[in-house]
């Protein structure tokens, strides 16, 4: 069992433009959540018994939004500089003076625990902490894209964040630096007031989104889980001259009876989506009494469902659908019955799957009381 880790308090910096990343990155989405999050429910959840996010004057209301539902946490107005913004955060914190203060950028989103044990549990020797990673690749001098020398890189790290202080020596460190001087980090602040700073090992996953492409490699940093949901539904035969299956109209002399469209196709693989989620069911997001859902596409309430995933940060990744009638012939409508699937789903044509089945005659199917159908769906959710 590990030891639980020492008090501390910390600071989020989030006051950046991110101008280089297209936009201010700390409030756009990662795995369902803002980017400003992830790194705040680390720190909450490690322990931190004042947390302090600095954003941009005028930034409240997107934070407020962005940590919904979230206590533990204030916000400090960011300054013109990195260095006057983790200041005001200083400020806004207080000490006590020998309390450990982590010190993070909110850039770096996937902060695990075991980064802040390190950081904790060797600050006591030391006068700062800083995560690194060693340099893997070699590196070489250019100009102009020529080389001109290599560079020794035995002795050179990759720094990160959080860094770790006693809130004292970063404070009189930050009043020793000079004002129109750009800091690197804290841990140059630190380095220049004559303090030691101690290297731990740091995180890949810590990678700073610095340009457009790194969400994408973020994301797929992100842990996951896959869950897989199933649906089922069945509708009457009714008098009418076509049918709506699996979001394709069919000519037939008979239609399905229902509150909506009746596309059972649809709706037993809307229950599969939500069942995935662990979201309830197609009848709890569109109750068949609400005269709104009336005779609608029933491609509203897929879309409902997928919307919900996305809104979690969940993938699609593949359905398959039963169709269970004697009548009409499903097979020569698969393949555009597949087609507008995967055009609903943002699914390649391969992960959706149509099929289709008699029961010999036998049961309400086989009477041509009704036609049923299947639903099959695996996503996966960040964990
Ligand atoms: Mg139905």
């Amino acid at each position: 069992m590990t030891s639980p880790l020492p008090a501390f308090a910390a600071i989020v910096v989030a006051a950046g433009s991110g101008s280089r990343a297209g936009g201010a990155k700390q409030w756009r989405r990662l795995g369902g959540k803002p980017v400003v999050r992830w790194s705040v429910e680390a720190l909450l959840e490690a322990g931190a018994g004042d947390l302090v996010v600095v954003i941009a004057p005028g930034s409240e209301v997107e934070l407020g939004a962005a940590l919904a539902g979230l206590s533990g946490w204030r916000s400090a107005p960011g300054g013109a500089t990195r260095a006057d913004s983790v200041r005001n955060g200083l400020e806004a914190l207080g000490g006590p003076d020998a309390r450990p203060v982590l010190i993070h950028d909110a850039a770096r989103p996937l902060l695990g625990v075991d980064v802040i044990r390190r950081l904790l549990e060797a600050l006591p020797g030391v006068d700062g902490v800083l995560p690194a990673l060693p340099v893997a690749d070699s590196l070489r001098r250019a100009t102009d894209g020529l080389v001109s020398g290599s560079v020794e890189r035995d002795s050179l790290w990759r720094a990160q964040t959080p860094q770790a202080f006693r809130y004292r020596t970063i404070v009189d460190a930050y009043a020793a630096w000079p004002v129109d001087k750009v800091a690197a980090d804290e841990a140059a602040v630190v380095e220049r007031a004559g303090g030691d700073v101690l290297i731990v090992e740091g995180d890949p996953r810590l990678m700073k989104l610095t340009f457009p492409e790194d969400f994408a490699m973020a994301e797929a940093l992100i842990p996951r889980r896959t869950r897989v949901g199933q649906g089922f539904d069945a509708h009457r035969w009714g008098p009418g001259s076509s049918v709506w299956l699996c979001g394709v109209e069919i000519a037939h002399d008979q239609t399905l009876i229902g509150h909506s469209d009746a596309d059972a196709g649809l709706h037993a693989l809307t229950d599969a989506l939500l069942g995935a989620m662990g979201d309830g069911d197609i009848g709890d997001h569109f109750p068949p009494t609400d005269p709104q859902w009336k005779g609608v596409s029933s491609d509203r309430f897929l879309a409902h469902a997928v919307e919900r995933l996305r809104a979690r940060g969940g993938r699609l990744v593949n359905v398959d659908v039963t169709l269970i009638c004697e009548r009409p012939r499903v097979k020569p409508h698969r393949q555009a019955m597949r087609e507008r699937l995967a055009d609903l789903l943002s699914l390649p044509l391969d992960a959706v799957s149509v099929k289709a089945t008699t029961t010999e005659a036998m049961g309400f199917t086989g009477r041509g009381e009704g036609l049923a159908a299947q639903a099959v769906a695996t996503i996966d959710l960040p964990a």
